[in-house]
């Protein structure tokens, strides 16, 4: 972790009592325990399936639904010519290595980066030098000690077949963009052939890690939020970006990193976009909104930073690359989302290999006159020459651009053609008039794509802090995967009773509701300060008598009495963060 760390740390050990807590608490676990486990699985709990079904809930509230963004969902599997067109058959590799004795396998390039050697200059390194790296630093097996084989590129998508037929590869998509891609003309259709328009693919993404040892942050199956944007490159205004001129981007530039160093230039949306750092408006606008989703997840923005790839570090298809990174506590800045500027890379590539025709067309605000060289065979001059031929030899011709005719008659009075020679008194070659209304071309492409197992670990480690020693996960009141306990204070004098008619009363208001009887009442305070349950209720004999209500607050632990028929009222403020937890009543001195 760099020395500048400025994490909410509670100690070196964050890591492991976060992961224990996650396990003990049912947050998440890796899955299949009982047969000894497989790297790269994880298997989210009840308390953890809620979590992260919130979280994917703020990502579309912050990024699909403020500016309408359509969303679809599609399949894991994909027919392989796919990711042949995509170029990830070509590139979607890892260099590895294999120990010769206990034939363990390694990502090579995160064998140097532990090494002290930077992931940008890893990665930019031939199998050669990764070789020749891993010899002069003396790296061997961590597990065993043995030496290692040669390194070799792996392809780490999971490779299937799509039926019973050996011959029709399919893959396990490593990436749900290329999915939005193939549907390009079907979404433009439901845009009414209009761009800018923006969709989204949330899904399991899998990736065959070659040695995922980092829990949350690196795993074979997770899932993955793609945001494909596509625009008008001679249109390239985003019409909101008014709205976050002024947030500050705290942006590592790739020319800092090119001098080994890692500070950090703070540069508002509109600075970023006029100095030139950030290319297009779009991407600067999806950034922005990037900074304030992780914000809303609890991280501040003092914890985050977007890093500029270098040009060998960005993934094939991107003209321009940010990661958006926050620092966590064991693995120090961990990427959450990439922000890549595709162009029209993917598009041009399935167009090219499906036959497709993926290209819009653009009607100018002014048709635009121009004088073209056209070429016009003579036929009656053709005709006694060529015979039956005749229509071939002119339809040969006319294929041929113009310019090209006119320079070889000019040249040589003839041209051949498809093996036919063609003379110059046999062809009128001359400029036309003609009114073009419009264009066809491919739209360009931003992308923002977020991992949310990643979202869900950093909310889970910045929400997790030592009151008094006790664990207190303090999860944003807008994503804790419960909102309310509610408590009998004894399980007897119809406390009981009344606490579950409370409880049913603000269940149906929609407040995500649990009921604890069990143990003292520190007890489940306790348990539930664990859980991240930002409000207790607690129901005693006063309840019973004159309808108020004790309520708690997880993170202060302070208490507010309230009449039980304002509940849903004051809970609604509360939760839709219109008032805060003070603001409720008079508190309990
Ligand atoms: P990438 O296409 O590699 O930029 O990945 C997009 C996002 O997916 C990253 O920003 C990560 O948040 C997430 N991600 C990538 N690989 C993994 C993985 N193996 N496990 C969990 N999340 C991942």
């Amino acid at each position: 972790m760099s020395s500048d760390a400025k994490c909410n740390r509670v100690g070196d050990d964050t890591f492991v009592a976060v992961n224990e807590l996650a396990k003990r608490r049912g947050f998440f676990w890796s899955s299949f325990e009982i047969y000894g486990g497989s790297g790269g699985f994880v298997t989210y709990g009840p308390l953890g399936a809620r979590l992260k079904q919130n979280i994917e809930t703020k990502l579309r509230e912050v990024m699909v639904k403020k500016i309408g963004i359509y969303e679809i969902e599609s399949s894991v599997i994909v027919p392989g010519k796919i990711f042949e067109a995509s170029g990830h058959v070509a590139h979607f590799k890892e260099p590895m290595v294999e120990c010769q004795n206990c034939h363990t396998r390694f990502r090579a390039d995160h064998l140097l980066e532990e090494k002290g050697i930077s992931s940008a200059e890893a990665e930019k390194m031939s199998l050669e030098e990764v070789k020749v790296e891993l010899q002069r630093h003396n790296i061997i097996c961590p597990d065993c000690k043995g030496a290692f084989g040669e390194p070799t590129r792996y392809l780490t998508m999971f490779e299937t077949t799509i039926g019973p037929y050996a011959g029709s590869v399919g893959y396990g998509r490593p990436e749900a963009a290329q999915n939005i891609f193939v549907e390009f003309n079907r979404l433009y259709n439901v845009a009414r052939e209009r761009l800018p328009f923006g969709c989204i693919n949330i899904g399991k993404a899998l990736r065959n890690e070659i040695s995922p040892r980092q829990g949350l942050i690196r795993l074979r199956e997770f899932t993955i939020a793609d945001l494909e944007f596509f625009f008008d490159p001679e249109e390239p205004t985003c019409d909101r970006i008014g709205e976050v001129e002024n947030e500050v981007l705290p942006i590592l530039l790739g020319d800092t990193r090119l001098k080994d160093c890692e500070d950090i230039t703070n540069f508002t949306v509109r600075e970023a976009l006029d100095k030139g750092i950030i290319r297009s408006e779009w991407q600067a606008y999806f950034m922005a909104q990037a900074k304030l989703l992780l914000i809303e997840l609890g991280v501040p923005s003092d914890n985050q930073r977007f890093i500029e790839k270098l040009t060998w570090e960005k993934a094939h298809y991107s003209s321009q690359s940010f990661d958006q990174e926050v620092l966590v506590n064991r693995w120090g800045w961990v990427e959450v989302s990439g922000h890549a500027y595709r162009t029209d890379y993917d598009l041009t590539c399935h167009m090219k290999a499906s036959g497709a025709d993926m290209t819009v067309y653009k009607e100018y605000a002014n048709p635009v006159e121009t004088e073209a060289l056209i070429v016009k065979p003579i036929m009656s001059k053709l005709g006694p020459v060529y015979k039956d031929e005749a229509g071939k030899v002119a339809a040969a011709l006319t294929k041929v651009p113009a310019q090209q005719v006119a320079d070889a008659l000019a040249k040589t009075g003839s041209i051949i053609v498809e093996g036919y020679q063609i003379f110059k008194e046999q062809v009128d070659v001359c400029k036309q008039k003609t009114t073009v209304r419009g264009k066809r071309f491919v739209p360009h492409v931003v992308e923002p794509s977020f991992g949310c197992d990643r979202l869900f670990y950093v909310a889970l480690e910045y929400a997790y802090s030592l009151n008094d020693d006790r664990i207190v996960l303090k999860f944003p009141r807008s994503i804790a995967p419960i909102q309310i306990g509610v408590y009998p204070l004894m399980s007897k004098d119809g406390l009981d009773t009344k606490a579950k008619e409370i409880q049913r009363v603000l269940s149906c208001e929609g407040f995500m509701t649990d009921f604890d009887e069990a143990g003292s009442i520190g007890r489940r305070y306790a348990r539930a300060d664990e859980a991240g349950i930002p409000i207790g209720i607690t129901i005693d004999h006063d309840t019973l008598s004159e309808e108020t209500v004790t309520i708690r607050d997880r993170n202060t632990w302070k208490q507010i009495r309230v009449v039980v028929k304002d509940l849903p009222n004051l809970l609604h403020k509360y939760f839709e963060g219109k008032a805060d937890f003070e603001e409720l009543g008079q508190i309990i001195p």
